[in-house]
C-alpha cells in the first residue's frame, strides 16, 4: 500500500521535502470497517466497493447509479492495522513533527464506524496476551494496536537514533458536554478554561503536560487517558466514546544553540503531533439515547455540526475576508490552527459497509471530499532547526546521523585510521608509551634508592644503639671509680647500687644532682626504681665532680671546670691499670702549673685524653640520644 505524503516511503526524502507548497490539502484516508457480526446476523448488505486504492463505490439504494469518491487512500474493511498505520503516512507526519510543525491526525465517523478502533486498536477484552493497553488495563494484543501505538512505537525509536537531544511531553484532554477535562491530572478533573493569545492560539489553560522517555511511559499515558474517558453503551456501540479526545505529543529538539529547558508549566516549543478521536456523530432515535446519553450526544452533534461549519467557509476562496466561527465550540477552538492555520492535518474518515448506515455514511463521504480542499500553510514554529533552509537542515541531520555512526564504530573499536590523522594518533600513542616507561623505570629506581636509605638508617640506628651501650657502661664504671676514691672520704664500701644491673631504661642513674639528670637522657625514663637508700652518702659533692651535662641545658648551671678535669684525670689513672690501651698518641705537654697527675707519666696523658675524647662523645651522644627518638 502506497504511504500517504511519502509516495517512495523513503522517510529520509520525505523530511527533504516537507510540505514544499504553501498552500497544503488535508489529507483525507478512507476507512470501510468489515461487516460486525450483529450486521451479518441481522442479514444488512454492503453498499460500499472499493475500486483500486483511492476510490470508493457508492451503490444507493433503490438501483440508482453508483456514486464514486475519491480520497487519499480508501482502506477495505480487509486492511490490517498495519497497512492502515502505513497508508496514512502518518510516519511522514512524525518526521514534520519533529522539524518543528504541528501535525494532527482526526479521525471521523459516524458512531460504531470505527474511529477509536482505527486509533487506539479494540475495545478491551478479557484474556489477551499483549504489550499494548487499552481501557482498563486490559491487554490488546500488539497486532490489533492502532494509529497511536504505532506511532509512539516509531516516535521513541526515531528519537533514540537522532543522536540529537529531544524532550517529549504529552498532554491528553477530553471535550464532554463542552466541557475540557484533563485526562492525566491527578486531582479531581475539574473543567479547564480554552484561552487565546496571539502566539499561541487557542490553548488551555492548566492543562497537565507530562515528559516521557520511553514508550512504556507514554502507554501508561495513554493508558491512562483511555481507562478516564467517558464511554457508553448504545444500540450501535457497545463502547460509544461520548467525548470527543485529544491526545497530544510536544516534539522539543535541541540544538547545541538552543539547551534551555522548557519551564514547567509552559507549553513547549517546537513540533506537535496530536491525535484527536472525535465522538460519533449519531441519529437519537437510531442509538436509542435517552437522559444523560441523549444530551451527551446533542453536545456531540453541535460540536460536529460547528467543524462541519468552519470547514464550509474555509472553503470559500474569499476566506480570508470571512470570518470563521471557529469559537462556536471548544472543539473548533482546539482544531483551529490543525483546519485553517499553519497545522499539517490527515483525517481519517470511517464509515460503516452497512446499507443500513448509508445515510449517515454519505453525509461521512461528503464531509470528508469538502475536508480534502481545505488548505492549510505549514509553518514550522520557531525552531531554530526548521528556521534553517532545508538544503542546510537536511545537512545538518546527515552530519548527526554520520557522527552517531562514528561514535558507535568507535565504540567498537572498528575505526580504521588513515593518512595524516593515523599517523598524528600513532606518534602521540608512541610519545604517551615512552614517557610511561620512563616514568616506570624512574621509579623503579626511586624505589631501589628508598631501600638502600633505609637500610643505612637502620645500621646507624644499631650503630646508636650499641654506642649509648657502650656510653652508660663507662658512666657508670665512671661513677663507681668516682665513689670509691674519693680522698677526703676515705674508702667508702662498695655502693650496692654499683653492682644493680642498669635498668631496662638506656642510661645510668644521674650522677649529678641537678633534675636534668633525674630521667634517663634518651628515652626520658623516670630513675627513681633505681635509687639506692644511701646513695645520697655515695654521691659526689657537685662541687668536686659532676658528670657532664648536656650544653646548653636550661636546668644544669653547672659548667665544666678545672675541677672536674682532675677529678677526670683522677679516674683516669685508676681506668688505666684494668682498661686502657696505651696506643693512644701522647699528650702535649701540659704548662709548669699543671696537675702533677698529669705529669706524672706517659700514660696517664694518654689516658686523659682517651678519657676526654670519651667524655666528649658520651655529652654528643647524650645529646643525640635526647633528640632522637628511642630505636624501635
Ligand atoms: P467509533 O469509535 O467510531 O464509535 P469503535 O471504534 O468503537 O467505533 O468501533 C465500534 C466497534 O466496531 C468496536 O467493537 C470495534 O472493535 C469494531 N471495529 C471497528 N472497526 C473495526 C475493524 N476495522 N475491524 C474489526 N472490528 C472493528
Ligand atoms: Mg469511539
Amino acid at each position: 500500500m502506497e504511504e500517504l505524503g511519502s509516495p517512495d516511503g523513503d522517510p529520509a526524502r520525505s523530511l527533504e521535502r516537507g510540505p514544499e507548497r504553501p498552500e497544503t490539502p488535508i489529507q483525507v484516508v478512507l476507512r470501510v470497517r468489515p461487516m460486525s457480526a450483529a450486521e451479518l446476523r441481522r442479514g444488512e448488505q454492503s453498499a460500499l466497493h472499493c475500486s483500486g486504492t483511492r476510490t470508493l463505490q457508492v451503490s444507493p439504494p433503490g438501483g440508482g447509479p453508483d456514486v464514486a469518491f475519491r480520497f487519499g487512500a480508501v482502506l477495505d474493511g480487509a486492511c490490517t492495522q498495519e497497512d492502515v498505520f502505513r497508508a496514512c503516512g502518518v510516519r511522514h507526519l512524525g518526521e514534520l513533527a519533529l522539524r518543528g510543525f504541528s501535525c494532527t491526525v482526526f479521525t471521523f465517523g459516524q458512531t460504531g464506524s470505527g474511529k477509536t478502533y482505527t486509533l487506539t486498536g479494540p475495545p478491551p477484552q478479557v484474556g489477551q496476551v499483549c504489550l499494548c493497553l487499552q481501557g482498563e488495563g486490559v491487554p490488546i494484543p500488539p497486532s490489533l494496536g492502532g494509529i497511536m501505538q504505532r506511532t509512539f512505537t516509531w516516535l521513541l525509536d526515531r528519537v533514540q537514533h537522532l543522536g540529537a537531544p529531544v524532550t517529549l511531553r504529552a498532554s491528553y484532554l477530553e471535550i464532554y458536554n463542552e466541557q475540557v477535562r484533563d485526562l492525566l491530572s491527578l486531582g479531581s478533573s475539574r473543567p479547564l478554561p480554552v484561552r487565546w493569545n496571539k502566539t499561541r492560539g487557542f490553548y488551555v489553560e492548566q492543562l497537565r503536560v507530562v515528559e516521557f522517555g520511553s514508550l512504556g511511559a507514554l502507554m501508561e499515558l495513554l493508558q491512562m487517558g483511555l481507562s478516564r474517558r467517558r464511554s457508553s453503551a448504545h444500540t450501535l456501540n457497545q463502547a460509544s466514546s461520548r467525548s470527543h479526545a485529544l491526545l497530544t505529543l510536544y516534539i522539543s529538539r535541541q540544538t547545541s544553540q538552543q539547551v534551555s529547558p522548557v519551564d514547567p508549566g509552559e507549553h513547549p516549543v517546537g513540533g506537535k503531533l496530536c491525535f484527536v478521536d472525535l465522538a460519533g456523530s449519531e441519529k437519537v432515535a437510531a442509538t436509542g439515547s435517552r437522559g444523560e446519553l441523549m444530551l451527551e450526544a446533542n453536545s456531540i452533534n453541535r460540536s460536529l455540526l460547528a467543524l462541519g461549519h468552519c470547514i464550509s467557509l474555509l472553503l470559500d476562496p474569499q476566506r480570508k475576508q470571512s470570518h470563521i466561527p471557529f469559537r462556536d465550540s471548544k472543539l473548533t477552538k482546539l482544531l483551529a490552527d490543525s483546519l485553517g492555520g499553519h497545522g499539517v492535518t490527515l483525517m481519517v474518515a470511517c464509515v460503516s459497509p452497512s446499507a443500513q448506515c448509508l445515510p449517515e455514511t454519505l453525509s461521512t463521504l461528503r464531509y470528508a471530499s469538502r475536508a480534502q480542499r481545505v488548505t492549510t500553510r505549514p509553518q514550522a514554529p520557531k525552531s531554530p532547526m526548521a528556521k534553517q533552509p532545508p538544503r542546510l537542515e537536511t545537512e545538518v541531520l546527515q552530519l548527526q546521523e554520520e557522527n552517531r555512526l562514528l561514535r558507535s564504530q568507535l565504540g567498537q573499536r572498528d575505526v580504521k585510521v588513515s593518512g595524516f590523522s593515523g599517523s598524528r594518533v600513532a606518534w602521540a600513542q608512541r610519545n604517551l608509551y615512552g614517557m610511561l616507561q620512563e616514568f616506570m623505570l624512574e621509579n623503579e629506581r626511586l624505589r631501589k634508592e628508598k631501600i638502600q636509605l633505609q637500610s643505612s638508617r637502620d645500621l646507624a640506628r644499631d650503630e646508636q644503639r650499641v654506642l649509648t651501650q657502650q656510653v652508660h657502661e663507662l658512666e657508670r664504671r665512671l661513677f663507681s671509680a668516682c665513689c670509691l676514691h674519693q680522698p677526703d672520704r676515705g674508702p667508702a664500701p662498695p655502693c650496692p647500687c654499683v653492682m644493680v644491673p642498669a635498668p631496662s631504661c638506656h642510661a645510668l642513674p644521674p650522677l649529678c644532682s641537678c633534675p636534668c639528670c633525674h630521667l634517663c637522657p634518651l628515652c626520658r625514663a623516670p630513675l627513681a626504681h633505681w635509687a639506692c637508700p644511701q646513695r645520697k652518702l655515695h654521691l659526689p659533692q657537685p662541687s668536686a665532680w659532676a658528670p657532664p651535662c648536656s650544653p646548653g641545658s636550661v636546668k644544669c648551671q653547672r659548667e665544666r671546670s678545672h675541677s672536674d678535669w682532675t677529678q677526670t684525670q683522677v679516674l683516669a689513672e685508676m681506668l688505666t691499670e684494668a682498661e686502657v690501651v696505651p696506643s693512644a698518641p701522647p699528650l702535649p705537654v701540659g704548662p709548669p702549673n699543671t696537675s702533677p697527675v698529669l705529669r706524672g707519666g706517659a700514660t696517664v696523658p694518654n689516658l686523659a685524653r682517651r678519657l676526654e675524647a670519651l667524655r666528649d662523645q658520651i655529652g654528643s651522644s647524650l645529646r643525640r640520644g635526647r633528640h632522637q627518638p628511642p630505636p624501635q
